[in-house]
């Protein structure tokens, strides 16, 4: 399984980096997770859009979906589609809302997406055994394990501090998971983690290794690793661009 950062710009894009897009292959299928703000851009230099076998949104929110409006584009446009349907594994809701964002008849993207809303539970993907566990979030979101050739990856999605995350990435090999929340006093509840959440959730699990993604912009990136490997030495920042042997 292999796994290449698209973008992990955490809560929007950012200068260095598009917002959350990972693609994920094995055995020449080819998934994404999540299409936020800018990732189609970084997509193009990194994979055929063709070749994307299918999508799984983690939740609605812009950082994480909005730049289906020009994969959309892409393929009703471009001449290079091949008009197969696009299986889009999304949360309940992801039809209606991803056709307005498109556009304001909200006509819909049927012609290009066949969605499949998703729920907690597993599912199969192309290769892969998919299982989903509702993160703490403010919306409907889900964190996705993914197994396949005897290795196996979680993405967190957004979530604060989750005993669910956890279970679902019980001895997991790879845990790509969010730090977007800086070390201070008081912050919001279900909503993000902080670095040394993050490292204490891939101790709790036992991960074999962790990868710091959805580091916003405007936080010190040098300050969530270390936070992380204060609790979990095997802890790395992904960059855009960089590819990772799961
Ligand atoms: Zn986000
Ligand atoms: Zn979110």
């Amino acid at each position: 399984m292999r796994l290449t950062i698209v973008g992990c710009s955490g809560s929007g894009p950012g200068p260095a980096s598009p917002a959350s897009c990972y693609l994920v292959e094995h055995d020449g299928y080819r998934l994404l997770l999540d299409l936020g703000n800018g990732s189609f851009g970084a997509l193009q230099a990194l994979a055929d859009p063709a070749t994307v076998d299918a999508v799984f949104l983690s939740h609605l929110h812009a950082d994480h979906c909005l730049d289906v409006a020009p994969f959309v584009v892409w393929h009703r446009y471009s001449g290079r589609s091949t008009r197969q349907l696009v299986p889009m594994y999304a949360p309940v809701g992801a039809e209606r809302r991803l056709a307005l964002a498109y556009d304001a008849d909200g006509e819909g993207l049927t012609d290009v997406f066949d969605f499949v809303p998703v729920g907690a539970g597993s599912l199969e993907l192309g290769p892969f055994v998919a299982e989903l566990a509702r993160t703490a979030h403010p919306v409907e979101c889900y964190a996705i394990r993914l197994s396949a050739g005897g290795r196996s990856l979680v993405y967190t999605g957004d979530t604060g501090a989750s005993d669910a995350v956890v279970e679902l990435a019980r001895d997991v090999d790879v845990l790509l998971a969010e730090a977007a929340h800086p070390d201070v006093p008081d912050l919001p509840p279900a909503l993000h983690l902080t670095g040394r959440e993050a490292g204490e959730h891939a101790a709790a699990a036992q991960a074999g290794r962790l990868l710091l993604t959805h580091v916003p912009a405007w936080i010190d990136r040098e300050a969530q690793l270390a936070d992380a490997r204060a609790v979990f030495p095997a802890s790395e920042l992904v960059e855009p661009g960089a590819t990772y042997d799961v």
